[in-house]
């Protein structure tokens, strides 16, 4: 109940106004877990990261980015489609191992019309669903369905992820 009691923590500040450039860490750096917990990435691959939305329309709402700044799928590296591809269908099996979702809404807006939150750099959104969830509520009230709070929904992604790629507590 972090995210509405107010408790939850605040975001890490970033410095090019775009937390998929900003987050993961730098080519070479040594980063440990906390590196990642502070940030709610979940892991970061060569091509793409994988980590939670601070404002989760759903418990389990994950967002999957390039690490290139690019806003449109065109504008990707075949190898960073490719990765961002790889790492999608990972947190796809993760986030069904965690939750056991009944069905996942994947889907991307690509540009500010479109609802995107950060137009500049394309990411895809990760959202598992419920029969009977409150499929209408984002749309119409911005209410949102959250029950857990984001750092139990970290442990809980994260060590599916793990799990998934054979890494325990690995995630970088
Ligand atoms: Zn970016």
């Amino acid at each position: 109940m972090g995210l509405i009691s107010g408790t939850d923590k605040p975001a890490l500040p970033s410095p090019s106004g775009c937390i998929f450039c900003d987050y993961p860490p730098p080519p070479g750096a040594a980063v440990d877990a906390e590196w990642h917990r502070a940030r709610y990435l979940i892991c970061s691959t060569p091509h793409a990261l994988l980590m939670l939305n601070r404002f989760p329309y759903i418990n389990g709402h994950l967002l999957v980015a390039p690490r290139a700044h690019v806003a449109q799928l065109d504008e990707l590296a075949a190898e960073d489609f490719a990765g961002l591809h790889e790492l999608l269908r990972d947190a796809i099996g993760a986030l069904r191992a965690a939750y056991q979702p009944h069905a996942i809404n994947v889907g991307m807006n690509l540009g500010e019309a479109a609802g995107a939150g950060i137009a500049g750099h394309l990411h895809y959104h990760v959202v598992p669903r419920w029969v009977g969830d409150n499929n209408f509520m984002p749309v119409l009230f911005d209410t949102r369905v959250i029950n857990e709070a984001l750092e139990q929904t970290y442990q809980r992604v994260g060590a599916a992820y793990g799990a998934l790629r054979g890494e325990g507590e690995e995630r970088s």
